[in-house]
């Protein structure tokens, strides 16, 4: 057996929480670095726990002392801490892959030298109406606003419909730095796990994402009327992006899928990732399994990230009153084949990720006759 390593982790949300569980299962014990109160530390009792922010370099310093590898639950993290503790503990992923997928703008131009296909895009320099227009003519409208950092849930996007919208767009997203995109006529939205070991870049399948007012709703496993040709190029696809970056663990590869069936990168993450929550009923090893091994240097059998039966996760999200999470996960307990997990965050915020539900059957459409009442009552709740 290894020799009880130490896994520092910056972050302590829902995607902690979910690490720490898989953690727990093999006697690993996770360091969290976040507040003291957050969902990860609460199911997690030990005197490794560092209290502070994954943005602040010393709590970055003190994590490091007190485990063997070093990992983050999101990008927006101090690359330049992880790039100075890195001479003393592993970093994984490497801080420099973290640094250029944080960077939205970055993390293309780096895909661009590998071939991936993207949709085109430009940088802002001054952010005036002026230069925006400008790109305007150039890819048409509507075009996708976007910030180049710290853009999660949508929010750092403004959609362009016209150059009359500019004025709203600059404001809306005043003080970030700015790139345009190209819009993508998307038939639908994918996404694969990729996991990156020591040796071997690995992939779960392919699945179908919704999104609701840019957050991710629900995830389909597999993607639904996706011949298996498309399944496999998604991965292809995702493994070659993956490939692009230093260092072990899970990353998250978002795609569309365009009306000549083609794919297009929409952007990845150097972290387990809300596409991938179904892993944990779906799947022998969960991404979070999968990332704790991967960066451990652990076996990860390629069979067990194969589809072991069809699932869909929704999202519980925030909705009009601090409640309606409850509410809907009342609902939830009555539905067959619910897995809940929620996450612990006290009172919802609307557009707040509260928990989730993965439904398993024998066929998706199956799962998907036993989800729909739920479905309904969470549409009833939103914001
Ligand atoms: P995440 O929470 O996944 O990190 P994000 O805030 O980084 O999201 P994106 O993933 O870039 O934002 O975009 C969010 C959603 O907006 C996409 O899933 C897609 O539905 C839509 N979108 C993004 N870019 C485009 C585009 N160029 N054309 C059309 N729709 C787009
Ligand atoms: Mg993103
Ligand atoms: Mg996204």
């Amino acid at each position: 057996m290894w020799n009880s390593p130490k896994v520092g982790i910056l972050g302590g949300g829902q995607l902690g929480r979910m690490l720490v569980e898989s953690a727990n299962r093999l006697n690993i014990q996770a360091n969290i670095l976040d507040a003291d109160n957050s969902p990860a530390k609460q199911i997690s009792s030990h005197d490794g726990h560092v209290t502070g922010s994954f943005k602040e370099p010393d709590a970055v310093r003190k994590l490091a002392e007190t485990c063997d590898v070093i990992t983050a639950e999101i990008e927006h993290v101090d690359t330049y801490a992880l790039e100075e503790v890195a001479s003393k503990v592993r970093v994984e992923p490497s801080w420099q892959a973290i640094r250029t997928i944080q960077n939205k703008f970055n993390q293309k131009e780096h895909l661009r030298k590998y071939g991936i296909p993207m949709a085109e895009h430009r940088e802002l320099v001054n952010n005036t109406p002026e230069e925006l227009a400008q790109i305007g003519e150039e890819l048409g409208y509507p075009m996708m606003l976007k910030s180049k950092t710290m853009a999660y849930d949508g929010r750092g996007n403004f959609r362009v419909n016209s150059k009359e919208d500019i004025p709203e767009a600059l404001e809306a997203l005043k003080d970030r730095p700015l790139y345009s995109e190209k819009w993508a006529y998307f038939k639908m939205e994918l996404a694969v796990m990729v996991i990156k070991t020591k040796d071997d870049v690995l992939s779960y399948p392919t699945v179908e994402t919704v999104q609701e007012d840019s957050i991710c709703k629900l995830v389909y496993a597999p993607a639904r009327n996706v011949p298996d040709a498309i399944n496999q190029q998604a991965q292809a696809l995702a493994r070659k992006a993956v490939s692009a970056f230093e260092g072990k663990g899970a990353f998250g590869v978002e795609m569309f899928l365009l009306e000549d069936n083609s794919l297009m990168l929409c952007e990845l993450a150097s972290r387990i990732h809300n596409s991938g929550h179904w892993t944990i009923e779906g799947c022998a090893l969960s991404q979070f399994d999968s990332h704790i091994r991967a960066i451990l240097d652990l076996p990860i059998p390629p069979k067990s990230l194969e589809l072991l039966q069809p699932s869909i996760m929704l999202n519980i999200i925030g909705g009009a009153t601090p409640d309606s999470h409850l509410k809907a996960t009342e609902a939830a307990l009555s539905i067959p084949n619910a897995s809940i997990h929620l996450y612990s965050k006290g009172a919802a915020k609307p557009g707040r990720k509260m928990g989730h539900v993965t439904v398993t059957a024998a066929t998706i459409h199956e799962a998907e006759t036993m989800i729909q009442p739920l479905v309904d009552v969470v549409d009833t709740m939103r914001a």
